[in-house]
């Protein structure tokens, strides 16, 4: 029987320990400030930015919040973000994306002060990861580390596939699992032999935004799997890229959706936060 990584159990347990640690600034007179900017009324950013305000509320951090119209121009855009940017009261600066097509995501990422990057998107922290120095690190692919690590889930010397490239997914989770010291392998929409290169995995990580793609037939027996995808399915429920009911026989442990790696991204958003503020002060 599989067991369930319960990313609603660690999360919660990552936000108390925040909570605490945010405790200890007040008393030393240090407030945390996140600047939270959403442009449009995509429902979906909606959802995950009232998400993110509450997780601020829970474990005390101030949040700014800049819900701006739909017209609003890239150079209007990076001129609040250049203003947060000097504002010393403010800790991190996040910008919700998807942005409108007539903004260039980019161009607003490379503009906040990779010191306030809590979102971990700009270069500087990319590429600190890549070399091994300290940076903020993507939320997502940070939270699955710490999933594995609570779980008693060993990293070192384990084969690890992930499947997806992306720059804010599957890149830097390759890195990490890197840093953790695995065998890592990288899969996207151009590997041949796809079902054999996944099967190699002690420990696959599925991040390619397609509903239930993976099956038992691209898990080893025993393999550890963890499912980044978030989908809506015929019935509105919330699914991943893993088709949970099919594997969950055939593995060790594995992260359900929802309550698996979705509540892990807010958690380490709100770490990144906690650590600005300790490292400024
Ligand atoms: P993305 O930017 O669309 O990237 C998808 C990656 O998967 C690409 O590298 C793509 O390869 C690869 N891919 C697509 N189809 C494939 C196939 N048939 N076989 C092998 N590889 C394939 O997506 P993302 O932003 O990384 O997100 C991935 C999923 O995670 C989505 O479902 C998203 O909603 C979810 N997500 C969840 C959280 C969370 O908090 N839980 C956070 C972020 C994302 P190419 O590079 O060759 O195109």
């Amino acid at each position: 029987m599989a067991f369930i990584i319960d990313g609603k159990k660690i999360s919660t347990q990552i936000k108390d320990e925040l909570k605490e640690r945010v405790s200890l600034l007040h008393k030393n007179g240090i407030q945390i400030t996140l600047a939270v900017i959403q442009v449009g009324n995509d429902p979906a950013s909606s959802v995950y930015v009232q998400n993110k305000k509450k997780a601020c509320e829970y474990i005390g951090i101030n949040s700014l919040s800049y819900e701006l119209p739909e017209t609003t121009t890239q150079e209007e855009l990076l001129s609040l973000v250049n203003k947060l940017n000097t504002d010393a009261t403010v800790n991190g600066i996040l910008v919700q994306l998807p942005l409108p097509k007539h903004i260039d995501e980019d161009t607003v990422i490379q503009n906040i002060l990779p010191a306030k990057d809590v979102d971990g998107f700009h270069p500087q922290n990319v590429g600190a990861l890549s070399i091994g120095q300290k940076g903020f690190i993507s939320c997502t692919p940070a939270g699955v580390i710490e999933l594995l690590k609570r779980s008693g889930i060993e990293i070192e010397g384990k084969e690890c596939v992930v499947l997806g490239r992306s720059n804010i997914v599957g890149k830097p989770m390759a890195l990490l699992m890197l840093r953790e010291n695995a065998t890592v392998t990288i899969c996207h929409s151009r590997t041949k032999n796809l079902i054999d290169t996944a099967k190699r995995a002690d420990i696959l990580i599925v991040a390619i935004g397609k509903q239930n793609f993976v099956t038992k037939d691209f898990v080893k027996e025993g393999a550890v799997v963890i499912d980044v995808g978030m989908h809506r399915n015929e019935n509105n429920k919330l699914c991943g890229d893993i088709d949970y009911n099919d594997v969950y026989e055939k593995v060790s442990a594995i992260t359900p959706v929802p309550g698996g790696v979705g509540p892990m991204t807010i958690a380490m958003l709100m770490n990144n936060c906690v650590e600005s503020a300790e490292l400024s002060k």
